[in-house]
C-alpha cells in the first residue's frame, strides 16, 4: 500500500488548499451559519469548484468526468473539511453521483451524471430513516406497483444536500420488512414531484441535511436504479464511498483544530511564559500529532483499496471511520481544552470543529459500530 502522494496527487492537493485558503475560509462558514441561508452553501462557490474539476474527479470520461479515483477525491475533501467548507460534495457528489454512475442505469447516467459533473445539477441520496440508526437496511419506505410504474410512501431523515437538490434517489421497500437485506429497490425522484417534500434540519454542525417525505409520489420503472430488490448492494457500494469520503472531511478538520492549537500554544502566555513551553501541553499535542497521521494513513488506503476494488475495502472503510471519528474528537476536545475559557466561546473557531467532530462521528457509525463491523468483517 502506497502511503504517500505522487506527484499529480502533491498537486491536487496543494491546488485545493490554496483555493480553500483564498475563497474559503471559516470567516465563509460563519456568515452562512448566521445568515441562515435556507441552501446552507454557497451555489456560486461550489459551480466555481465544478469548474476547477473537482466534483468530476471520480467519475468516467464519457461523463465529463477526470476518470481519477477516490484518492484523488478525498485530497479536495480534506482541504475543504480544514476550512468546513459546507458545498455538497459529500451528499451530492459522492452518495448522488456514485449511485448514478454505480446504478447501471444507462438512461439515468446520460441524463444526470454529466449535470452532477459540471455542477450544474445536485442529487441527494436518501437512505436513512427514523430510529433506523446506523443500519442501512431499516428501510420502511413501500414502493407499490402500479400500471406504469410504483408509487413511494414514507419518510427519510438526515438527507444530506437534499435542501436545493434536483433529484433525490430514494431505496424504497418492494418486499420483506425493515431490516431485511432483500426487497430493497433505489427510485430516482425528481425534486418537484407530486407527493414530495423535502424540510430542511438544523444540525448541531449547521450543516445542511433535510427530512424527505414521500406521500404517495408515482415514478415509472425507469427511474429505477440497480437491481428490483437488491438494492442493497448498491446501497452498500454508496455507503463506502461516502464514509471513506467522510473520513477525509474529518480527517481536514482534525489537522486544522490541530494547527489553531499549537498556533494557541506558541503564542498564548502564561506565567510570564508561552503556555507551549510546559511539557504536559506538549505531550497532549504530541498525542494528537500521532493520531491525526495514524488517522491519515487509514484514509488513504481505504481509498486506494476502493480504488483497486479490493476485497479489504470495506474493512477499510470501517478501521477509516473508526480511527477519524475518535481521532477527530480527541484533535478538536483537546483544542478546546488548551484553549482553555475562551475555546468555548463562538467568537474563536475551535468550537466549530468540535460541534463537526461529533456531527460526523455519528453519521454513517460511530466509531464503536465500525470497529465492531471492522471484527466481525474479520471474523472475529
Ligand atoms: C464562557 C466561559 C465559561 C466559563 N465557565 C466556567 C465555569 O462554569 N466554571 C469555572 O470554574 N470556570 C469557568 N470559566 C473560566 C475558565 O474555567 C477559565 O478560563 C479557566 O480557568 C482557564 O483559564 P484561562 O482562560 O486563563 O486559560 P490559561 O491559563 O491560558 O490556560 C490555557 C491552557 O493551558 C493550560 N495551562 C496553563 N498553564 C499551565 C501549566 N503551567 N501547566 C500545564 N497546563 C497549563 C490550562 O490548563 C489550559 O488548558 C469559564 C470561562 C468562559 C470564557
Amino acid at each position: 500500500m502506497q502511503l504517500i502522494l505522487d506527484e499529480d496527487q502533491q498537486m491536487i492537493a496543494q491546488t485545493a488548499l490554496d483555493f480553500v485558503d483564498e475563497h474559503s475560509p471559516v470567516a465563509r462558514f460563519r456568515e452562512l451559519r448566521d445568515s441562515g441561508a435556507e441552501l446552507g452553501y454557497s451555489a456560486d462557490l461550489y459551480r466555481e469548484m465544478a469548474g476547477l474539476g473537482w466534483t468530476g474527479i471520480p467519475f468516467d470520461e464519457k461523463v465529463g468526468g477526470a476518470g481519477m479515483g477516490f484518492a484523488e477525491l478525498v485530497l479536495i475533501v480534506e482541504a475543504l473539511g480544514r476550512k468546513l467548507a459546507p458545498e455538497p460534495f459529500l451528499g451530492g457528489v459522492t452518495m448522488g453521483g456514485s449511485a448514478l454512475a454505480l446504478g447501471g442505469n444507462e438512461a439515468l447516467v446520460s441524463a444526470w451524471l454529466p449535470k452532477v459533473v459540471d455542477g450544474s445539477k445536485v442529487v441527494a441520496f436518501a437512505h436513512q430513516e427514523k430510529n433506523s440508526r446506523y443500519d442501512a437496511y431499516a428501510i420502511a419506505t413501500r414502493a407499490e406497483a402500479t400500471e406504469g410504474g410504483y408509487r413511494l410512501t414514507g419518510e427519510k431523515v438526515q438527507v444530506l444536500d437534499a435542501v436545493g437538490a434536483d433529484a433525490v434517489i430514494v431505496p424504497a421497500r418492494v418486499a420483506g420488512e425493515s431490516g431485511d437485506r432483500d426487497g430493497i429497490t433505489l427510485f430516482l425522484v425528481e425534486s418537484g414531484a407530486s407527493g414530495l417534500s423535502v424540510t430542511r434540519q438544523t444540525r448541531v454542525d449547521h450543516r445542511n441535511a433535510a427530512i424527505v417525505s414521500l406521500d404517495g409520489v408515482e415514478v415509472t420503472g425507469a427511474s429505477v436504479l440497480g437491481i428490483e430488490g437488491q438494492g442493497a448492494d448498491l446501497i452498500d457500494a454508496v455507503l463506502d464511498r461516502a464514509i471513506c469520503v467522510l473520513t477525509a472531511e474529518m480527517l481536514g478538520g482534525m489537522s486544522e483544530a490541530f494547527d489553531l492549537t499549537v498556533e494557541y500554544l506558541k503564542t498564548r502566555e502564561q506565567f510570564g511564559v508561552k503556555i507551549g513551553s510546559f511539557q504536559g501541553l506538549q505531550h497532549r499535542a504530541a498525542e494528537v500529532f500521532c493520531e491525526i497521521e495514524l488517522a491519515r494513513s487509514c484514509v488513504m488506503a481505504a481509498a486506494r483499496a476502493l480504488d483497486a476494488g479490493a476485497p479489504d475495502a470495506t474493512k477499510l472503510v470501517s478501521l477509516a471511520k473508526a480511527k477519524c471519528s475518535d481521532a477527530y474528537l480527541l484533535a478538536a476536545n483537546e483544542g478546546v481544552q488548551i484553549f482553555a475559557g475562551v475555546g468555548m466561546t463562538d467568537e474563536y473557531d475551535i468550537g466549530f470543529y468540535l460541534k463537526r467532530a461529533r456531527a460526523a462521528e455519528l453519521t454513517f457509525g460511530d466509531s464503536a459500530f465500525h470497529r465492531n463491523r471492522w471484527a466481525e468483517l474479520g471474523a472475529y
